[in-house]
């Protein structure tokens, strides 16, 4: 796997930019093909390994997602030409897709939201986090902490 070894809070993380691709992903815990292949040069999300659990061997595979306008292939610049990226990676929340649905409308949709339980999510991070409030179809609010709708089923609702 290629990537680039990155610290997060103290913490060693593996960065993947835009062009590293993982091989073999389906031994990494929480890995997904589609999510990886949808996501990897996302405008908001670069893709991270992190050991943030203990008796975790292989690195938890998750997401780094920024709401403030960060240039992330500016980013990758840098981290390939062994710039500082510290302050630019700090401004980041560790976020993982699930799928959800929306409580009005019953439209499915894949979401990147924060593991609340993970160290690298700080009170900090999520107050100075901008969410995706309502539901694209039917415009009702979503559950609290959407960082980003990555893909919708379409003609999900329920009936
Ligand atoms: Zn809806």
């Amino acid at each position: 796997m290629t990537g680039y070894l990155a610290i997060l809070d103290g913490r060693e993380v593996w960065y993947l930019t835009s062009l590293d691709r993982i091989e073999g992903g389906e031994d990494l815990p929480q890995f997904d093909r589609d999510d990886d292949n949808d996501l990897s040069a996302h405008p908001r999300m670069r893709r991270a390994l992190l050991w943030a659990r203990s008796g975790s061997a292989a690195g938890v595979y998750s997401f780094l997602h920024w709401s403030d306008g960060t240039d992330l292939d500016g980013l990758d610049n840098s981290i390939r030409g062994g710039g500082e990226i510290g302050e630019r990676l700090g401004r980041a929340l560790v976020v993982e897709c699930r799928w959800a649905r929306c409580g009005s409308c019953g439209l499915k949709i894949r979401v990147a939201v924060p593991d609340t339980g993970n160290p690298f999510v700080t009170p900090e991070r999520l107050r100075a986090h901008r969410w995706v409030k309502s539901c694209p179809a039917c415009g009702q609010a979503l559950r609290p902490y959407v960082a980003e709708i990555v893909r919708v089923v379409a003609d999900s609702p329920i009936p």
